[in-house]
């Protein structure tokens, strides 16, 4: 049975996405407190969500309100707990059901494997590549860190891009931004982020050489921009490794550069073609033999 496909399995996405649902129906399982908390550069949404309540213990609560402020921190507490507890279970289930659906697919999978995909993402929790995708375990080899950058000297991307392209054979190289990504949102900010500075550098060097596209767009469309932009620019890291020179040269690897909507699910596939005059010289400057 041949395990990695690029085509979605029928019905697998359906129950992907009402699993998922079902997830997020039991995130109010435990209430969420209505703090007020100050966003954070990488916010690029609803500052009330669960995941932002501001600790209740940075300030030492006053006498008066510490029942309230101990009821929240256990009310807190048991959230987190209870989303570790809920994610075993389905997992339980899920491994489940996936058996009794695909007989075939852990044996398999027991043996080895064969992605035909290497997915580079952003490490956000909105975009988990194999459930967007519709494949199963098995289908998409995956590097995924914030904002999805790619240093060109950073050995763990090009040790996961190396492994994929040269070992494992992939033949699709995906590389994907998305949109309100809380990385593109800091880099286009100001404010000090620590060991994220020098990880978002070359985010802020797309800007720098985009400052007048950038300023001439609304905050939202900017933002979108950079996405591309950095989506373009790591397309390029990616076409100037050997491994990846050779595999288009001598069996058609295709290398592909797309943007996801958080808000709709929707994938969009960036046109990408290099001229002529681009790929010669990416060749002259970047082939070596061995
Ligand atoms: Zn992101």
């Amino acid at each position: 049975m041949a395990v990695a496909r690029l085509a979605p399995r029928p019905g697998f996405l359906s129950r992907a996405t009402s699993a998922a649902w079902d997830i997020s129906s039991r995130r109010p399982a435990v209430p969420c407190l209505s703090i007020r908390v100050t966003r954070s550069p990488f916010s690029t949404s609803s500052p009330l969500s669960c995941a932002s309540h501001k600790s209740t213990t940075a300030q030492p609560p006053s006498n008066a309100n510490a029942n309230s402020n101990t009821a929240a921190k256990t009310d807190s507490a048991s959230s987190s707990t209870d989303r570790y507890a809920s994610c075993m279970k389905l997992n339980q289930e899920w491994a489940a059901q996936t058996a009794r659906d695909h007989p075939d697919l852990f044996p398999t999978l027991a043996t080895g494997q064969k992605p035909q995909i290497l997915w580079i993402g952003c490490s956000d929790s909105r975009c988990p590549e194999t459930t967007l995708l519709g494949m199963q375990p098995g289908d998409v080899f995956v590097h995924r860190n914030i904002a999805n950058v790619l240093h060109p000297g950073d050995l763990s991307s090009s040790a996961v891009i190396e492994y994929a392209v040269a070992h494992l054979g992939v033949n699709h190289v995906i590389l994907c931004g998305h949109t309100a990504c809380g990385g593109v949102a800091a880099a286009l900010g100001n404010k000090q982020l620590g060991i994220l500075d020098p990880w978002l550098l070359p985010l802020r060097q797309v800007r720098e050489r985009n400052l007048a596209l950038l300023e001439s767009l609304s905050p939202q469309e900017a933002a979108l921009k950079l996405v591309e932009l950095n989506v373009r620019e790591g397309l390029n890291v990616i076409k100037q490794k050997g491994a990846v020179l050779d595999a288009i040269e001598k069996r058609g690897l295709q290398v592909h550069g797309m943007i996801y909507d958080v808000g709709s699910g929707a994938l969009r596939e960036l046109n990408t073609e290099d001229s002529e005059e681009a790929i010669k010289a990416r060749l002259s400057a970047f082939k070596t033999e061995a």
